[in-house]
Parts: structure tokens; sequence; C-alpha cells
């Protein structure tokens, strides 16, 4: 498909939704948006509006970017809250949401919308700008105190990260990054934070490997 690049991204957009059939039209117009132009009205600007999901929703998916209507729904939670993530697949060409811990049935499905390793004060101050909302997922709803020492895991988790990617310069020996990854693992697992543990795993075994002789 090509496009004039004399058209601009409200046209672009509305063009290519006018392509689809009117369930995936219904779909589309259905998603939410946040940050929609303030002096405008959206029953009288359609295209607009049709503009702003596209911006609030378009992931990326492979070369390019899409918009899965079902997938979109899923709600945001932090650290310990969110339980699926997503990616692309090329090669079947779908987005596929991956369960990350068991999860109950008729329990939420909530995925991450930013980087969690901060604070509770950082994350609600991005989500609010960028997102429209104050998060009060269960991980920010956790009493002050405990809320702290979340903060201080997250950024001490952080830390080991920078710790650990120096043995990428041959700073820091096999054993020392393996030690680091260690402590990353265990200050995720009190934190609940599970996603990053296959690529955890992942680098455990290349570094094992690279210093096995
Ligand atoms: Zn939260």
């Amino acid at each position: 498909m090509s496009f004039s690049v004399n058209s601009s991204p409200t046209a672009l957009i509305s063009g290519l939704l006018a392509k689809t059939n009117s369930a995936d039209q219904a779909a589309f117009m259905n998603l939410s948006c946040v940050n929609f132009p303030k002096h405008l009205e959206p029953e009288k600007s359609p295209e607009e509006v049709a503009l702003a999901i596209f911006q609030t929703n378009a992931v990326a998916a492979g070369n390019g970017v899409g918009i899965f209507p079902r997938m979109a729904r899923l709600n945001h939670g932090c650290s310990s809250a969110f339980n699926v993530v997503y990616s692309w697949r090329e090669k079947e060409g779908v987005l596929v949401v991956y369960a990350l811990k068991s999860i109950r049935k008729g329990e939420e499905l909530l995925t991450t919308y930013t980087e969690l390793r901060r604070p509770r004060e950082q994350r609600r101050a991005y989500l609010t700008e960028h997102y429209g909302f104050y998060c009060t997922c269960s991980a920010c709803s956790i009493p002050e105190e405990q809320s702290r020492a979340s903060d201080i895991r997250l950024a001490t988790i952080s830390e080991e990260y920078g710790r650990f990617a120096t043995w990428g310069n041959h700073e820091i020996s096999g054993k020392e990054a393996i030690d680091h990854i260690r402590k990353i693992w265990a200050l995720e697992d009190e934190e609940g934070y599970w996603s990053e543990r296959g690529r955890l795993a992942a680098d455990a075994a290349w570094i094992a490997a690279a210093h096995s002789e």
C-alpha cells in the first residue's frame, strides 16, 4: 500500500480505517484514547478521534505498527501487578499475549505500559502524563512502608543491572556477572516481578558457557 507524501497523519489513518470492514471499524472506534486535542469536539471530528485512538493504542509489530483491538483492551499493572506480556510473531503474523504467572479464572489480565523499574511516584507521574490515569494497581496501592521497600528493591534491581552490564566490557568476571544475576533474581522474586526471568536465565547460561573452560 502506498500513500501520497502529502497525506496528513489524520488522512492516513482514516484512509486505512476505511479499507477495513464495519465490524473492525467499530472495534477500533470503541478503543480509548488519551490526549485528544482540547480545542476539538470528538463528535465533530471523527478523523481526529481515529488518529488519537491510533496514537494511544498502536504497538510495534515487526517492521510496522498495528492495532490489536482485543489486546488493546488490556489494562496496566506495575511491578508484581502485571501478569502478561505480548510480542509480535513475524512468521504467523500474529500478536501473542503470554502469561507470566498462573492466572486464576476471572482474574484480570494486566500488561504494562512502561518501564517499571522505577519508584511508584515516577511511574504514576509517567502514566498520568502519557496515559491519563493515576495508577492504583495492586503494586501501587500497597501501604506506604511496603511501597518504600518496593521502591528500594526496584532501584537496587536497576543498579544490579547496571553492574551486570559491565560484564560485556570485561570489567567484571563471569562469576561476578552471575552473582549479579542471582541478586536480581532474588530481588525480583521478593518483588513478584517475573517478566525478566527468561532473559535472565538465558544470560546466565550464556555467561556460564563463555567461561566454561
Ligand atoms: Zn501501578
